[in-house]
């Protein structure tokens, strides 16, 4: 692939949306360079290893490629399978392990400066998703080295005392996974219960887990503080006992990289959504000639936009940029 210095798009995000925007380009004749920080697809490399998608495969296909599993609903193996072909077919032009830093405006056109080199684009597409910063919980002890918010495989815990922070998909997994990998698993949620959310064979997974004393949970409770040791966990009475610890999960959720997009000049609602400013018809932001695709349009509601309701955004975007029209 030879690399210019000037595109007509160019696409932030080597993720499924960001592949499906490039499609869309390629399709529309227009030159376009999709960037990616890490490896392709890099969030889905980043989820657990074992991590099984909600969404059936046909939900997840991009470019009209079929995605053909063997269960109805894949696995991240697979996912990861199929975006590499998906790009591979297409020949999607695409530079790896490069970090957009910025990308300002320059009369009619974006100057784009990477961890490498600086581009020229009429258009930017940001389908940078928000799986790159986690939800702090701000505590004391959280930089410990024992504590992970990423979640990779459970064999790492056999025999440790682990504690599970939340009660989302990611947790529920974290805690069912790590149980059967012989950990003794202890789960902190600041709910009354298991998310509804969760998926729907799994919930009464873990409810049964729980019941059966296998896996312990501390409901309307909140984890304090983290020592190399033990933890503290203050329990819906005011208490706060203390528990022996190994290792923290904390998956206590992910956020778009807000400052990136303030940096890009975009504005954010001034609720605690932070939702970022663009037309849901074209997907133009408050910048002209930039705009979101996928799931980083949702701010702090993540659970707003997954791969199945935002591919869309490719068709809608490319359109507004051929045609002017929606
Ligand atoms: C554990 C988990 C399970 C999920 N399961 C499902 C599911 O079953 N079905 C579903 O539809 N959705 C699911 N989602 C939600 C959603 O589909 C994913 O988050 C999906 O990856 C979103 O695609 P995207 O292309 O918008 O963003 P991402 O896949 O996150 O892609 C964004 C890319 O941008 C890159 N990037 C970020 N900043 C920069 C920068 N400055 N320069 C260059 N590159 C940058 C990142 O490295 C990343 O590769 C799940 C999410 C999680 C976290």
């Amino acid at each position: 692939m030879s690399i210019h210095n000037r595109y007509d798009v160019i696409i932030i995000g080597g993720g499924p949306i960001g592949l499906a925007c490039g499609i869309k380009a390629q399709d529309a004749g227009l030159s376009f360079l999709i960037l990616e920080k890490g490896c392709l697809a890099n969030s889905l490399y980043n989820y657990p290893q074992t991590m099984t998608f909600f969404s059936t495969s046909e939900r997840l296909e991009i470019g009209g490629v079929p995605f053909a599993t063997i269960l109805p609903k894949p696995k991240r193996a697979e996912a990861l399978e199929y975006y590499r072909r998906v790009q591979e077919k297409f020949a999607l032009p695409i530079q790896l392990f490069e970090e957009v830093l910025s990308a300002e405006k320059d009369g009619d056109e974006f100057k784009v400066k990477t961890s490498k080199r600086t581009y020229l684009a009429k258009k930017v597409i940001v389908a940078t998703g928000f799986y790159d910063v986690p939800c702090l919980m701000n505590i004391p002890g959280e930089n410990l080295a024992k504590v992970r918010h990423y979640y990779e495989d459970p064999h790492y815990y056999a025999n440790q005392n682990v504690v599970v922070v939340g009660a989302s998909n990611s947790s529920v997994d974290a805690a069912l996974e790590t149980f059967r990998k012989g950990a003794k698993v202890t789960m902190v949620v600041r709910g009354d219960a298991i998310s509804d959310r969760v998926k729907y064979w799994v919930k009464p997974d873990v409810e049964n887990r729980l019941k059966a004393g296998e896996i312990t949970a501390h409901f309307n409770s909140i984890l304090t503080a983290i020592r190399e040791d033990d933890v503290d966990i203050q329990l819906p009475n005011g208490k706060t006992i203390s528990i022996a610890n190994d290792f923290v999960l904390a998956l206590t959720g992910y956020q778009p990289n807000l400052a990136f997009l303030k940096k890009l000049h975009i504005q954010l609602s001034d609720d605690t959504a932070l939702i970022p400013q663009y037309d849901p018809k074209t997907m133009e932001t408050n910048v002209p000639g930039l705009y979101l695709a996928g799931v980083v349009c949702g701010g702090m509601n993540t659970h707003l936009w997954f791969i199945e309701n935002s591919r869309v955004h490719a068709d809608q975007i490319i359109q507004h940029i051929t045609t002017g029209n929606t």
